[in-house]
């Protein structure tokens, strides 16, 4: 880990605790700090990609794969209908410079 690590890698690499709901060899997905539903997860990717503006054709597949999870992660949570949001850059209103979609639900 060095020292520019995200918080998000950070807790990947459980270095800090989180609330961790699903994991595999792509992705995380934690309950938010401050959630701003009755359910707000964060599905993270494991590979650091700091904004959307950073995405590369190779990213294709890691991309899909955690749009394809959140309908089971939306069913997982008893929710019959989501929002989702990636803050996208400081004008976007990003905050943690690790891409990750916000999943909201009440
Ligand atoms: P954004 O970068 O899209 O603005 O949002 C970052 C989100 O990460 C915020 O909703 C904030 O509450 C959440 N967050 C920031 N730090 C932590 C943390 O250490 N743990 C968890 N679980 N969520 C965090």
């Amino acid at each position: 880990m060095n020292a520019e690590s995200s918080i998000f890698t950070k807790i990947i690499e459980r270095q800090i605790p989180a609330s961790i709901v699903y994991e595999d060899e792509k992705c995380i997905v934690i309950k938010d700090i401050n959630p701003k539903a009755r359910v707000h997860l964060l599905i993270i990717p494991k590979k650091e990609i700091p904004t959307l503006f950073d995405l590369t054709p190779e990213d294709r597949d890691l991309m899909g794969h955690m749009m394809l999870l959140l309908p089971q992660l939306a069913q997982s949570q008893n929710l019959e209908g989501f929002k989702i949001q990636i803050n996208t850059g400081e004008a976007g209103g990003q905050e943690v410079f690790h891409v990750h979609i916000h999943l909201l639900g009440n």
